[in-house]
């Protein structure tokens, strides 16, 4: 039952990383891996991020993004490798709030946590001084 007075809040919608998993997005804590690896014998590096809750030091399911690999070398090999700390934020904040909004109904994936949302999070931090 919906509660007319707390209508100002936001109320999430059916997007499995808003209401999926457990995890609490808004307190989440946010993990950036960049990691080099090898496909097909090629040096590449894997890229992906996801939001732990605070009290859950092994969660089993935390909200992941899609993992996506680009070449060794590339800009985005390089900005992932060397991502400062300040850079990390901006993208935390990024996928955050692209969750927040996001209006999906899916019972699986979250589309916010595809891999290209994550690419321009890392591209727009990058855009921006540390
Ligand atoms: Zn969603």
């Amino acid at each position: 039952m919906t509660d007319p007075r707390r209508s100002r809040k936001v109320v999430p919608s059916a997007c499995p990383a808003q209401v999926g998993n457990g995890v609490e997005i808004s307190s989440a804590i946010f993990r950036f891996e960049a990691r080099p690896c090898k496909e097909d014998g090629q040096p590449v590096t894997e890229i992906f991020a996801f939001f732990l809750a605070p009290d859950d030091d092994d969660a089993e399911s935390p909200l992941q993004t899609e993992t996506f690999v680009v070449p060794a070398g590339s800009p985005i090999s390089s900005l992932g490798l060397s991502c400062p700390p300040g850079h990390l934020d901006a993208i935390a904040a990024e996928l955050r709030r692209n969750v927040l909004r996001c209006p999906c109904t899916l019972a699986g994936r979250c589309p916010a946590l595809d891999h290209l949302p994550l690419l321009e999070a890392i591209e727009h931090a990058a855009g921006k001084p540390p």
